[in-house]
């Protein structure tokens, strides 16, 4: 789904014309030599959500994610949407938890997506639920928390610093993916 790169778009989506590579605005692009359509392929913004509930950080493992791997909820925003309140349809969709109040972690390179990750802390409460993407869910003690050393890892060191809570980055290998793109 998160196919924000579309490296296998082969066809205008305006005109079926073939596209071909060219250089446009210092690039190069896959473009249409039929009509103006260019694919800039920019970086499609994730949300990523540090869910605070009941004292501990919820983490969760994607129904895509190899055993052992948990990382945040993550997810697109729709169209008219803030990211604040994606977060919150997010935690809720993926946990069951209600979004009490989010607070910007900060925002993330992910490149290997070519994505863009708005971190948000996001006090929750409610009664854990799991939704259809999430096989499980950990609740981790924050002095226990060991970020990984991509994507919204980093996010979750920003925060742990944030506290003055020392930390150490796990080791790799780790593939993370963002929620959204198991579907
Ligand atoms: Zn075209």
């Amino acid at each position: 789904m998160s196919d924000a790169a579309g490296a296998s778009w082969t066809y205008c989506p305006r005109c079926a014309t073939p596209l071909v590579k060219r250089h446009e605005a210092g690039a190069l692009r896959l473009a249409c030599p039929a009509c103006e359509f260019v694919h800039w392929d920019n970086p499609l913004p994730v949300i990523a959500a540090l869910i605070e509930y009941e004292g501990k950080v919820l983490l969760a493992r994607n129904r895509a994610w190899s055993n052992g791997m948990f990382g945040l909820v993550t997810g697109f925003l729709e169209r008219d949407e803030t990211p604040q309140a994606g977060v919150a349809r997010e935690v809720k969709e993926e946990t069951g938890l209600k979004v009490e109040s989010t607070a910007l972690i900060g925002v993330y390179e992910f490149m290997r997506k070519n994505e863009v990750i708005m971190a948000y802390h996001a006090i929750s409460s409610g009664t854990i639920e799991l939704g259809e993407e999430l096989a499980d869910v950990r609740l981790v003690a924050p002095e226990r928390l060991r970020p990984w050393p991509m994507g919204t890892g980093y996010a979750v060191a920003d925060w742990l610093a944030a506290r003055g809570l020392p930390y150490k980055f796990i080791e790799l290998p780790l593939i993370e993916a963002t929620a959204g793109a198991s579907s």
